[in-house]
């Protein structure tokens, strides 16, 4: 972009921090402040691979804390890119996360080119709200860092209306609403599925089912954050 055109993209949109709402100085997703302070909430990740629940193999880079929702720049980071489109946003995320997937390929000793991402695609009805799908957005950028094929082999059909569902029937219908895609390019191929959190894990290891279904290999989940549970007893 030349200078010109870049000084009237400032008038007509002034640049903002994602997180705060204050003017920033460039395009990038965050002020300095808080682009600082997310860099030390996230100063200690490892990002392995570890198994979720009842056998799913994930790899998350950081922690979602709803207690922290008001507080942390990471949280409210998460929360926003389900809400705005902004690749400056997602690429802070995408970065970390392609770096880790090309760490587990390296360790699994499996060829890049064997490996695979997709995304859950977001519910019909968040899409008509929100008019993107943040998860489709995530697996194409860390496959832009990557270099690992993005791929959409999952859909989703409208569940149920779910206002007269308890918590159980609600869960259920999330299940449902999961569907297989187009799936030729999973076949016999090590499969990242992506999204931003895994909480209870449901909507991971319905995807999973479908795609082991399809025939590949395996799937590990590729996650920004696992939500912190303070109810230990309940899980
Ligand atoms: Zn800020």
């Amino acid at each position: 972009m030349n200078k010109f055109a870049s000084f009237i993209l400032d008038l007509l949109f002034p640049p903002k921090c994602a997180v705060c709402g204050e003017l920033t100085e460039d395009r990038g997703a965050l002020c300095e402040e808080c682009l600082g302070r997310y860099r030390e909430e996230s100063g200690h990740r490892s990002a392995v691979a570890k198994t979720f629940g009842t056998g799913l193999r994930i790899i998350v880079v950081t922690e979602y804390d709803p207690a922290r929702a008001d507080t942390h720049v990471t949280e409210r980071m998460i929360l926003r890119l389900k809400k705005v489109k902004r690749v400056s946003l997602a690429d802070l995320f995408a970065r970390d996360m392609a770096l880790a997937l090309l760490k587990d390929v390296k360790l699994s000793g499996i060829r890049a080119e064997d490996a695979v991402l997709t995304y859950i695609p977001r519910g019909g009805k968040n899409l008509a709200k929100y008019g993107f799908d943040h998860g489709e957005l995530l697996c194409k950028r860390i496959s832009k860092y990557s270099g690992v094929e993005a791929v959409s082999a999952l859909g989703r059909v409208d569940g149920r209306e779910q206002k007269k569902m308890n918590a159980e029937e609600r869960m259920e219908n999330a299940e449902d609403s999961i569907i297989a895609g187009d799936t030729a390019d999973v076949k016999d191929r090590h499969v990242y599925l992506v999204d931003d959190i895994i909480t209870t894990g449901a909507s991971a290891v319905r995807a999973a089912t479908l795609l082991y279904k399809a025939g590949c290999a395996d799937v590990t989940g590729l996650f920004i954050a696992e939500t912190v549970r303070h109810d230990k007893r309940k899980r």
